[in-house]
């Protein structure tokens, strides 16, 4: 096959270390800014009140509000809280759902942002933002919304539940399997997925045997960079479709439903693309949608939806849902491949392929 592929990086600055959160003060400063505002979910507030003690008057406030979700309203009333704060730029701690709403500030004021995540999600290196405006969830790519600094400290992550460190990670291993087959990619895109697939099979089972385990905690972390990396330059397919139509329609946790429908959607992929998904069935095993959920059990990850509170009378609505709009992948799918899938996923049952 010939080559044929356009690469546009995205042009953010990575600081990547235990300890990095204390260069928050600089990165302000190299930005030329002067007032940050600082956000998080209640849940982390004392996090981020932490940092903006440390900054040495560079804090305009912090804001511990964010939600999952990403809901209009919540964003509306943070550009409203950032614009009376006087905020000149914005800085995100904590998972996918505190950048979000960093990304929708951004998006309606064109501040520059700065991410520390906690989490594996990897949204702090897509310019995609997902929003949720009278219970339906709607995403938009835009520029604007891509944090202009990431600062990656591990040491943020040892307090990370063990169980939503798995499923979380094994969202971003989502991102790197799926662009292993993106119409998309290019040959850095699958560079980054390789390598990101490989540090998160190489650092996840140290994670369960002691979360407080930095060098493991730094493996997953920067794979969790290089999988949400790819993300964020290629297109996804069937398993961020179904994730999405889950979590939308069907109120499902995100990190959880990535992780229970990941071997299922790669399994029916593996059946088209073999050859691009071989550096899964490298690294985790073959057949590659049996190994995935080989590692997942292993890690103690839910394998099944109907672990997640999913009920099997909504599965006809969730095909039906999930196909009403066409998209890319590489196995061609129709309702009752889907439903049969979905199926499987409901039950965990272990794929054969
Ligand atoms: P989350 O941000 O919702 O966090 C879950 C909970 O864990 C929160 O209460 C949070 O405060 C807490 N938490 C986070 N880090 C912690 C830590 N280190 N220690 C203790 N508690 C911690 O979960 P998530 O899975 O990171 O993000 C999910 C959201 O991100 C979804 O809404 C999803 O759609 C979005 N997302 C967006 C993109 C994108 O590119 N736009 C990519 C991935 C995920």
């Amino acid at each position: 096959m010939t080559l044929n592929f356009t690469y546009t990086g995205s042009p953010a600055r990575i600081v990547f270390g235990a300890g990095v959160r204390h260069q928050l003060a600089a990165a302000i400063d190299r930005l030329g800014c002067s007032r940050a505002f600082i956000l998080s979910t209640p849940q982390q507030a004392g996090e981020a009140e932490t940092l903006a003690a440390s900054l040495g008057g560079r804090a305009a406030g912090v804001y511990a509000h964010a939600t999952m979700h990403t809901p209009v309203e919540v964003s509306e009333a943070a550009v409203a809280a950032a614009r009376a704060a006087g905020a000149d730029c914005l800085v995100a701690v904590g998972g996918g759902s505190t950048t979000g709403l960093g990304k929708a500030i951004a998006y309606r004021t064109d501040l520059p942002q700065i991410v520390i995540p906690t989490t594996y999600a990897g949204s702090e290196v897509t310019d995609i933002l997902g929003q949720t405006a009278d219970n339906v969830k709607t995403t938009l790519r835009d520029p604007k919304v891509l944090p202009e600094v990431v600062l990656y400290d591990p040491e943020l992550t040892l307090g990370l539940p063990v169980g939503l460190s798995i499923t979380s990670a094994l969202n971003a291993m989502a991102h790197a399997a799926e662009g292993l087959y993106a119409e998309d990619r290019n040959p850095i895109s699958t560079l980054m997925a390789v390598e990101g697939l490989a540090a998160l099979h190489g650092a996840l089972p140290g994670i369960v045997a002691d979360p407080r385990d930095l060098e493991a905690r730094s493996g997953a972390l920067c794979g969790a960079w290089l999988c949400g990396t790819v993300l964020g330059t290629v297109a996804m397919a069937l398993h961020h479709k179904l994730c999405h139509t889950l979590g939308g329609s069907f109120d499902m946790p995100h990190a959880e439903t990535h992780a229970v429908l990941l071997p299922h959607t790669i399994a029916y992929n593996a059946v088209a693309v073999p050859d691009l998904l071989a550096p899964v069935a490298r690294i985790f095993g073959a057949p590659p949608g049996a190994a995935l959920h080989d590692f997942a059990t292993t890690l103690h990850a839910p394998t099944a939806l109907r672990e997640l509170g999913l009920k099997e009378a909504d599965l006809d609505r969730a095909a039906a849902i999930a196909v009403s709009k066409p998209y890319p992948n590489p196995r061609p799918f129709d309702e009752a491949a889907i439903r049969a899938l979905l199926g499987a996923a409901w039950a965990g049952d272990r794929p054969e392929t």
